[in-house]
């Protein structure tokens, strides 16, 4: 069986006084360990302290983004290395809102990735079709191509993770029926499967707008091996109560 994951992302919420909510968290998870992986994604500017803080917890401390490069003059970003360096586990890449944000395509979100694997991260990479694309009835064939573009060829088991993320349902309290989430997983299954050799075990994520009340119906759907969280993820209570759906 695949061990579920659920990750939370803080995006660009939390100063220092944000720490608290881990220091909880981790005090709620050694009172009541969860039946999944946990990783907390904070912005760049907490994770020094974050990591400190989950020392010889359950959890794991990932990152939102890294760049494509390992080192180089590229004023304000931030490589894999330095992520690793630090004690991070996972790197979020690929996400919609750095796709529209800033512009971020799939040979983009395939060269992060690659630049993640190599400094021993896992990546969380995210993909998911627009509202128009899935009323257009091409919401399928567009995450297939996400895949396909965005997921490196030396992806495995280990180093990667796929979050399949409606743009429309991001931070919208709208998410889609649990046949389209079944059906959009079985597909992602279908593809990861036929290019991996263990395609079989990869996660594949669901996010958006997943809550504590939704939780248990969204984690029961086939081939939905965890979450990622975002507004739900900045209260460790809420939080919480989603890893209590395993
Ligand atoms: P919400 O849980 O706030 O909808 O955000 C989902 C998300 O984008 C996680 O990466």
């Amino acid at each position: 069986a695949i061990r579920p994951l659920v990750a939370g992302n803080w995006k660009m919420f939390g100063l220092r006084s944000a720490l608290a909510q881990i220091e909880r968290l981790r005090a709620l998870l050694a009172a009541n360990p969860p039946g999944a992986d946990c990783a907390i994604c904070p912005p760049f500017t907490l994770i020094d302290a974050a990591i400190k803080i989950t020392a010889g917890s359950a959890i794991a401390i990932g990152a939102q983004d890294c760049h494509s490069a390992d080192e180089g003059a590229h004023t304000g970003d931030i490589a894999a290395p330095m992520l690793a360096d630090l004690g991070v586990r996972h790197v979020i890449i690929g996400h919609s809102e750095r796709r529209t944000d800033h512009g971020e395509g799939d040979s983009l979100v395939m060269a992060k990735a690659c630049a993640a694997h190599k400094a021993g991260l896992s990546a969380i990479i995210c993909v998911g079709e627009t509202l128009a694309q899935r009323d257009a009835g091409a919401a399928l064939d567009i995450v297939i191509k996400q895949l396909e573009g965005s997921v490196p060829a030396k992806a495995n088991a280990a180093n990667s993770i796929i979050a399949y993320e409606p743009v429309w349902a991001i931070g919208t309290g709208r998410t889609p029926q649990t046949d389209d989430i079944a059906q959009m997983h079985q597909a992602i299954r279908s593809y990861l499967t036929n290019r991996f050799e263990d395609g079989g075990s990869m996660r594949i994520l669901y996010g958006g707008s997943v809550k504590p009340k939704n939780a248990g119906e969204l984690m029961s759907v086939a081939h939905v091996n965890g979450a990622l969280v975002g507004g739900a993820s900045l209260d460790s209570g809420d939080f919480n109560a989603i890893l209590d759906a395993y």
